[in-house]
């Protein structure tokens, strides 16, 4: 069943439960220092963040497409790109407006959390079932491996 799900100028359509059975699904993950850290400290998030990636049903520990950019901040937070995915869809004015938009238009969902919808697909693992959204991330974690 697709939910409808606002979240700044986007209007998504999800089905989440749908969703959330591709994040169940063994994923072939990269196993490098810097991913493994994302997966870890992604389960540490505040709550507020856990509860935008549930309600959406995404499990952030879970990700095919992740960037580590080495960019620390001043309170030794690691910059990251990355690229979710989700069964849904766009409405057809956002994405043309976005479409038209000289800068990403991207909504916080705090100081180290900012996020844009795409239907300009990458990365999507070969199971996912159409239609499919890319949710992208600029992201500050902190470094939780020994
Ligand atoms: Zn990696």
């Amino acid at each position: 069943m697709l939910e409808t799900i606002n979240l700044g100028k986007w209007e998504l359509k999800v089905d989440v439960e749908l969703t959330k059975e591709q994040y169940k699904k063994t994923w072939n993950l990269c196993e490098c220092e810097d991913c493994k850290n994302y997966y870890k400290a992604t389960q540490q998030v505040s709550p507020q963040v856990q509860g935008f990636f549930k309600d959406l049903g995404i499990n952030p520990s879970v990700i095919n497409h992740l960037s580590c950019f080495g960019d620390i901040k001043e309170n030794g937070l690691h910059y990251y790109i990355g690229s979710y995915h989700l069964v849904g869809t766009l409405k057809e004015q956002d994405v043309a407006f976005l479409s038209n938009q000289t800068e990403p238009y991207t909504y916080k969902l705090d100081e180290n959390w900012e996020i844009s919808f795409t239907t300009d697909l990458e990365f999507v693992p070969g199971f996912f079932p159409s239609p499919v959204i890319q949710m992208d991330v600029d992201v500050y974690i902190p470094w939780v491996l020994k």
